[in-house]
């Protein structure tokens, strides 16, 4: 045999017609473990499992005879331990001096099937790390659903809680912490951008006499009425509120001193004449004040309260402007 042959980096082996093997090269001997004396003159299928001794005779020695090649053919070969090693086997029939012999060429299969199984197992990881991400996936999102639905949900209670915190109990209308609110804003507006706005305080007259004569009860009903017609006059952007008792507050935005009174005036007429049919009749007196550049929240509060007290004292059942003290 060749030099080259015997050290090729394939196993290769010749048999003749019969399966007897004629010689075998150096590569095959080491990777199963033989030595030339072990295999020259011995049958192939001594180096053959059971299993493919049969692949060998159904196989092999058909394709051989009848189209004088086999390629690609996967065996398992007995190496000198009795271990199984897996070879693929390429095999071309050959005539020499007028007698037919088979080359065998063999290929270790070892680490390829190493490789695949590698391969096999990474791919079946990937599936598993893929499926694991989705379900992981599937479930962040749930959770991220579950937040955004309770985000709404406190969201909801605390615009809730805030309009319970801005509200009159009684009347419904907004209380004196959101009339401050408001004031504290249209103070900036003003400063910001010359709004000119106006103050009213509203008290009803001899209210104290309503309880007594027909109860508290009444008197209760008789505030949530007025409060009704407050913010029935009030336009859109006015904010009426309770400031306390018996005493109503209304902010007039882009409203000057002569607006102001107008619009008192006109509730006072409306207060008249609204039916009062728990008590007979009721007024209201009006304070006005006009915010001017030395007020502060507390100053037009004042100034409108000093007018109220002035139509108290010129008769109830009228409004009176801060201007008109002086
Ligand atoms: P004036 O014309 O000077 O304003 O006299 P008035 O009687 O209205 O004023 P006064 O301050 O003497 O009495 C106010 C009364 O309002 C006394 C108080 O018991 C009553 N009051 C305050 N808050 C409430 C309430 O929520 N419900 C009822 N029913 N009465 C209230
Ligand atoms: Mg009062
Ligand atoms: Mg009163």
């Amino acid at each position: 045999m060749d030099e080259r042959l015997r050290e090729a980096p394939c196993g290769f082996l010749t048999i003749d017609q019969n399966g007897y093997i004629l010689e075998v090269n150096n590569t095959l001997l080491e990777w199963m473990g033989y030595k030339q004396e072990n295999l020259i003159g011995k049958h192939f299928e001594l180096l053959l499992t059971t299993g493919n001794k049969l692949v060998f005779h159904s196989y092999f020695y058909p394709n051989i005879n009848l189209y004088g090649h086999v390629e690609e053919l996967f065996i398992n070969c007995k190496n000198q331990m009795g271990e199984s090693v897996p070879y693929l086997m390429n095999a071309r029939r050959f005539e020499l001096d007028g007698i037919e012999i088979i080359d065998c060429v063999l290929v270790q299969m070892k680490r390829r099937i190493g490789y695949e199984l590698e391969l096999r197992s990474t791919k079946k990881q990937m599936e598993e790390a893929y499926l694991e991400k989705n379900l992981a996936f599937e479930k962040l999102e749930q959770i991220y659903l579950e937040i955004e639905k309770k985000q709404i949900e406190l969201m909801e209670i605390n615009s809730g809680l805030v309009e319970i915190s801005n509200t009159d109990k009684l009347t419904g209308i907004p209380n004196r912490r959101f009339f401050q609110e408001k004031l504290e804003e249209q103070i900036e507006l003003y400063y910001k951008e010359q709004n000119t706005f106006s103050l009213l305080i509203i008290d009803i007259d001899h209210f104290k006499k309503v309880n007594d004569t027909y109860g508290h009860q009444i008197g209760d009903i008789v505030l949530v009425k007025l409060a009704n017609i407050l913010k029935k006059q009030a336009r859109p952007d006015d904010v009426a509120a309770r400031f306390g008792g018996e005493e109503f507050v209304i902010i007039l935005p882009n409203t000057d001193e002569d607006a102001a009174i107008f619009i008192a005036q006109k509730l006072n007429q409306e207060v008249e004449r609204a039916e009062w049919t728990e008590t007979g009749s009721l007024t209201v007196s009006v304070g006005v004040a006009t915010f001017i550049e030395q007020d502060s929240e507390a100053l037009i509060i004042s100034k409108a309260d000093q007018a109220l007290y002035a139509s108290k004292e010129n008769g109830r059942n009228r409004a009176t402007h801060y201007r008109e003290l002086k």
